[in-house]
């Protein structure tokens, strides 16, 4: 299989070092929003490289959604001509139905960011962090 995107890879949210095995177990469990397995189940890679490892996707979530509630306010009150009160309300829906999304994306791009992409990681099996 040749090299995917790694935008693409992320947004498949797969592993980032062979690019076939998923990054959160499914099916998924309310309770456990980001439930990931320890090592990708193809190529043993690990998912949490270091302890805190994702504390920057914290901000890559908070970007993503920042702007993306932005233009949810923006439509809602310039484009629909909405009140400030439904707009809000539309926000804290909107809000509440791409939570688990913006938390997943992120977590999967920033391991896509961190991960190279390794065409003989099948093969070998060997437990990485980094993947170099
Ligand atoms: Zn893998």
């Amino acid at each position: 299989m040749s090299k995917r995107n790694f935008i693409i890879n992320a947004f498949m949210q797969k592993c980032p070092r062979c690019q076939e095995g998923d990054l959160f177990i499914k099916p998924f469990e309310i309770s456990k929003p980001v439930n990931m397995p320890v090592n990708c189940p193809v190529c043993n890679q690990k998912y949490e490289p270091e302890p805190g490892f994702y504390y920057g996707s914290m901000f890559l979530s908070y970007i993503f959604s920042a702007f993306f509630f932005l233009g949810i306010m923006g439509l809602c009150l310039i484009v629909f001509k909405m009140s400030l009160n439904a707009s809000m309300g539309v926000l804290l829906l909107t809000a509440a139905l791409t939570y688990l999304f913006f938390l997943r994306m992120s977590r999967s791009i920033w391991i896509n960011l961190m991960v190279k992409y390794d065409p003989k990681a099948k093969e070998s099996k060997e437990v990485k962090s980094f993947g170099y």
